[in-house]
């Protein structure tokens, strides 16, 4: 992108350049032709409101923290922040926004009766970031595609670029001239299987890692800690574990895979979710104008599918019969917060497509409900960080009257809820945006 923009400056660059070619090797020339790993430092990311930092690439999950500090100390959750293609160069965009603009602005606020820590304190006001707001959409939208075209490129370079020039792991004299010829020697020669080359990105990162593990003496399969090199070793060898560890999601930006444009194919924005949850909530009476509505006559739709009751209890038995979840037993020893999460945390999966027990993107509502169906997957995940998120305490459709009745949980109607007798009060979600700005930004960014 640099040199582009230094040729139109006239023939004199166009000159410079071409002679560094021809001449004596140039490191600065050469290093700055390659292209780059991310799109911004994600090293040093900057807090959205304050002045800390955090490294992205930290292995201590350093932007599991930032979104801790974002949530405990700025109030502020950012929505289905899994789906960010990259996580850091959202963060510098949001940052230069709020340095203009409050909060308010581009994010839905609640309010809650408790502290972020969970003591409870009325009226607290959160902050959500989502693509609610047509510039988080774009800036989603764009930070996808120009992230599938850096790895793609990155990819390109690494498979041909000749001066890798590294020395193995393993043997002292063995130098590798390619990256592929490096990974396929620590295969054949060492039975150390990184993946296949073709599928590798970011290969000297990667190995920088591996190296760095095995200086530490952790074994890469099951990071376990050895207290000499023969014994890991040994170990490796002997448990087949000259491998890296497949569940640790570290790793995955490593493999060309996981950067697929997971273009949900029904995927829709959230400005179109109050739309949608009419239609998907109103089912019998589609022509209805909600002002009519008496409260009271207001049906709550199952969080599974289409169906829609009047009484809480039928839905629930509804959920039983057709779906095999039981709600009420899911729910049992939860707080009330707790289960707000829980009802939103299925609309949102159901909404995105994603299965809720194991996670899995589903192409469309149809292949989602086999899978459930198909693998008993009507559950939740027994890992409740999964749900038990910030972000969840905010509603996935507006006027969801499933959270009206969580509070009317059978097995301990007679128990004291009182306490917690506190109730979500969502200012309206939407009333921050404007529509003309919303179809114009639309407009203006077509893929
Ligand atoms: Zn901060
Ligand atoms: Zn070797
Ligand atoms: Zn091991
Ligand atoms: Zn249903
Ligand atoms: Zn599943």
């Amino acid at each position: 992108m640099n040199s582009s923009i230094s040729n139109t400056y006239g023939d004199d660059d166009g000159e410079a350049s071409k002679s560094t070619i021809i001449g004596p090797l140039n490191f600065n020339q050469d290093s700055s032709t390659d292209p780059p790993t991310s799109l911004v430092n994600e090293r040093t990311v900057p807090c959205m409101f304050c002045s800390n930092i955090y490294d992205f690439h930290s292995t201590d999950n350093g932007s599991d923290q930032y979104l801790a500090h974002l949530y405990l100390i700025h109030r502020l959750v950012v929505a289905d922040v899994k789906e960010i293609a990259c996580l850091p160069s959202y963060c510098y965009y949001w940052k230069e926004k709020f340095t203009h603009d409050p909060v308010e602005k581009y994010c839905s606020s609640m309010l809650l009766n408790q502290l972020p820590d969970g003591t409870s304190s009325p009226n607290e006001k959160y902050f959500l970031l989502s693509d609610i707001e047509p510039l988080d959409y774009e800036v989603r939208q764009r930070l996808r595609r120009e992230k599938l075209d850096l790895v793609l490129t990155r990819h390109q370079f690494e498979r041909t670029d000749r001066r890798f020039n590294r020395g193995c792991l393993y043997c002292r004299d063995y130098r590798a001239e390619t990256r592929p010829e490096y990974i396929s020697h620590l295969y054949t020669k060492h039975f150390l299987l990184l993946g296949k080359p073709e599928h590798l990105v970011f290969v000297d990162e990667l190995i920088e890692i591996v190296q760095d593990k095995l200086n530490r003496l952790i074994c890469l399969f099951c990071e376990k800690l050895f207290k000499d090199r023969p014994t890991l070793k040994e170990h490796m060898r002997k448990k087949g574990h000259k491998r890296i560890n497949p569940d640790n999601h570290y790793y995955d930006r490593f493999f060309l895979v996981n950067y697929r444009l997971k273009q949900k194919p029904e995927y829709v924005p959230i400005a179109q979710r109050k739309e949608e949850s009419r239609v998907f909530a109103s089912d019998s009476e589609s022509d209805s104008d909600w002002s009519d509505w008496n409260g009271e006559e207001q049906t709550t739709t199952c969080l599974f599918c289409m169906h829609a009751e009047a009484n809480i209890d039928s839905l629930k038995q509804h959920m039983v019969a057709k779906h095999k979840f039981n709600f009420d037993q899911t729910v049992t020893d939860l707080s009330f917060y707790q289960r707000v999460k829980i009802v939103n945390f299925i609309r949102r999966q159901m909404h995105i497509r994603k299965c809720i027990a194991c996670g899995d993107q589903c192409q469309d509502y149809e292949s989602l409900l086999k899978h459930l169906e198909d693998l008993d997957h009507f559950r939740l995940d027994k890992e409740a960080s999964a749900w038990d998120q910030p972000e969840y305490f905010f509603p996935t459709y507006e006027d969801d009257q499933f959270l009206c009745h969580l509070e009317e949980v059978d097995n301990e109607r007679d128990e004291l809820s009182q306490e917690e007798g506190s109730v979500v009060i969502s200012e309206s979600v939407n009333a921050s945006i404007n529509l003309d700005a919303e179809s114009l930004s639309l407009e203006n960014f077509k893929l």
